[in-house]
This record gives structure tokens, sequence and C-alpha cells, in this order.
């Protein structure tokens, strides 16, 4: 992360380049650099991927704002062997968008060729402190590895899988079919290999003949401060093994966060509720109120009604590009009415509303056996 170039350099384009001229610049960089078109070549596929990356927050305006106030490290809350979910950025589209023309109608990738393995995903649950403050969280998952056997050939040792004879290592067989419209064309994975190009007649004894090894594996991932339900954090590198010879996919956890007995949470703004005795809404006075940082002595305003909603300033979430910008606390004071008073203090809640509305004062007892008063306090 430390020589992570700047984004608006890997595209070749100014501070200030819109929108067509991101799409255009990255448009001639994957042109250049797509895996596709350069199979097996890692200097390639990195820079492809640099470039997708910057392409990926430049164009949106959101990640574009923050990039260019925090740089690189608005994208690193937490650190560890985490770094930001890309994947809501479909890369997909802008290749359907502008590879049609590369690529036609045929499959973006040569059967045979070296392939990116596919992404693994999994889920971890936090707690919503967690989720607050960034936690590191060990996985434990079964992971394919290339079996070291075979090297991922499949083959016994001392035997080398043979080309397909019926596609030629081509992975694909053209075949040719009248129809009503004349002579057809068609493109199929080859039957004999299933498009592997090769076949293997003995197969290696410690992976079966499938080229990888499963193993329980211990995996690392930095939940950064401020991530919320059902967000995903992505780890480069950690999914399926590539094929043949590609670099291996990556592993997408989303992290489910456990409610709150008291907090609720709606973006990076928190939500609880409060009580204050009657008194204290009435006169004024010092409350003491959870946060997510612990207690906090709160000073409501003489008169207070009940449902008041006052704002603690930064004692939210801390925001995902920044975990020093924090939402707030939003805490509803709700007035506690007393439901079991004695009756020395039904006698004095009786003078004091006598005395707000200048009534006389009746005696305990008798408005205790009176029945018209009785209503009133029951
Ligand atoms: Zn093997
Ligand atoms: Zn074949």
């Amino acid at each position: 992360m430390a020589d992570k170039r700047d984004y608006y350099e890997i595209l070749g384009v100014s501070k200030g380049a819109s929108d067509d001229e991101l799409k255009k610049a990255y448009r001639n960089l994957a042109k250049k650099y797509h895996p596709d078109i350069n199979p097996g070549d890692k200097v390639a596929e990195e820079k492809f991927k640099e470039a997708s990356e910057a392409y990926g927050v430049l164009s949106d305006p959101d990640k574009r704002r923050q990039y260019d106030q925090f740089g690189h490290s608005a994208f690193n809350g937490a650190g560890g062997a985490g770094g930001f979910d890309f994947s809501d950025f479909d890369f997909g589209d802008i290749f359907g968008d502008f590879f049609g023309d590369i690529f036609g109608g045929r499959s973006r990738r040569a059967n045979n060729g070296p392939m990116q393995g596919a992404n693994l995903r999994t889920s971890v649950r936090i707690t919503f402190e967690e989720a607050v403050f960034g936690v590191d969280k060990e996985l434990d998952l079964n992971l394919k590895d290339e079996c070291s056997t075979c090297h991922g050939s499949g083959a016994k040792a001392g035997t080398t899988p043979e080309t397909c004879s019926k596609c030629g290592g081509k992975g694909q067989v053209i075949y040719t079919q009248q129809s009503l419209f004349g002579m057809v064309r068609n493109v199929q994975t080859c039957p004999d290999c299933r498009g592997a190009g090769k076949i293997i007649k003995e197969k290696c004894t410690d992976c079966h003949g499938s080229g990888y090894i499963t193993s329980r594996k211990k995996i690392e991932v930095g939940i950064p401060a401020g991530i919320d339900n059902g967000q995903s954090v992505r780890i480069r590198g950690k999914g399926e093994p590539g094929v043949n010879g590609g670099p291996r996919g990556d592993l997408l956890v989303e992290v489910n966060v456990s409610r709150h007995p008291i907090f609720q949470r709606k973006g990076f703004d928190i939500f609880s509720t409060a009580p204050i005795s009657y008194a204290t809404a009435t006169l004024g006075g010092d409350v003491r109120i959870n946060t997510v940082d612990g207690d906090v002595i709160y000073t409501v305003k003489p008169g207070t009604q009940t449902d008041t909603r006052v704002r603690l300033r930064e004692k939210g979430v801390p925001t995902l590009r920044n975990r020093n910008v924090r939402g707030d606390h939003y805490v509803t004071l709700v007035v506690q009415v007393p439901t079991s008073l004695n009756s020395e203090q039904k006698e004095l809640l009786r003078k004091f509303d006598a005395a707000l509305s200048g009534k006389s004062i009746d005696s305990d007892k008798e408005s205790e056996s009176g029945k018209g008063r009785k209503k009133f306090w029951k």
C-alpha cells in the first residue's frame, strides 16, 4: 500500500478530468492491458488491475471526492488485510460496453488461457461495537491450493497431460451445420477434454486428477471501523486458485452485525432513548446517557418535554473513509411518569398540582376516600 501510485497518474489524466476523459483513458489502458489480450502477462495484469481500481474510484463521484480529500488513506480505514470492496462497481458493464468491438461474439477468454480463479464468499458475525470501532477477525476456511505433487496438472508423477486430439488443445470445437438459413458455424466446448485442451491419462493420486488440494486455513480479516450490516470486505488473492497460471480470485467477506439492546444505527448516526425523571424534566439537571464511547453526562434544560430529541455530536459511527469523521448520536429523552407512589408522595404531588392551579389543598385522607379525586391519581 505504501508505494501506491496516484490514481490520476495511473490513468494519465489531470485532477480536473471529466467523466468522459476518465472513461476514455481507462478504455485505452484496458484495451492495452486486459488479461484476455495479454494471457499470462503478470505485468499487464497488474497494470490492468491498477487502472481498473483507479477508474473504479474516480468514476464514482463520492469515492472521487473522498480520494481527492484524503488520498489512498481514504480507503484504508482499518489497514490490515482488507482494502475496500469495489464489488458494487460493475466492471462487467464497462467491458460489455467497450470490449464488444474487440471480442465480438466469441467468448471473452480462450478456454485454455490463464484465468483468474473464482471469488469466494463467506460471512462473519460481529457485534455492534465491533462494527463501530473495527475489529480483526480470524476466519477458518476450506481453501483450494494447487496440488504440490502434480503442480496443478492433475497428471500422475512422471506423466504429463496429453494435448486433446479432438480439439488440438484449443478446448473448443467448431462445427458447421446446415440450417434453413444456410451453413451455420457453431463453437462448442470440446466434449472430450471439457475445454481444458488436455487429457489426463493417469491421474495424480494426491489430488485424484483435479490438480487441487483443499485444506483448512486461518485467514485474518481486518474489518474497518464504520462497516454496516451487509457490507463486504474484499481480501485480494484469497479466493479460488487461478487456472493455467492465472491469479487467484478474491475472498469477499460479508459482515453481519448483531443488533444492540439499546442502540440503533442509521447510516453513521446512532439512536437511543434515555429515561429522565419528572423532576429533572421540569427543573433541568444532569442525566447519564449511554454512548458507544461510554457514559456521558448531559444537562437537560428546565421544562424539557417527553420525547425531546437531543444530539450528541460525533458520538456516532466513524465513517468508512476516515475514522476521525463520525456521525452523531441522537437521544430521545423519555419523561418517566411515577407509577407507584406512597401516600406521602401522592400528597406532595397533590399539593404541587393545587399550587399550580391555585386550588385549595385536600388532606391525604379525604382524597383517598374522595371518589372524585381518586380518578386523577390512580
Ligand atoms: Zn495432484
Ligand atoms: Zn479437447
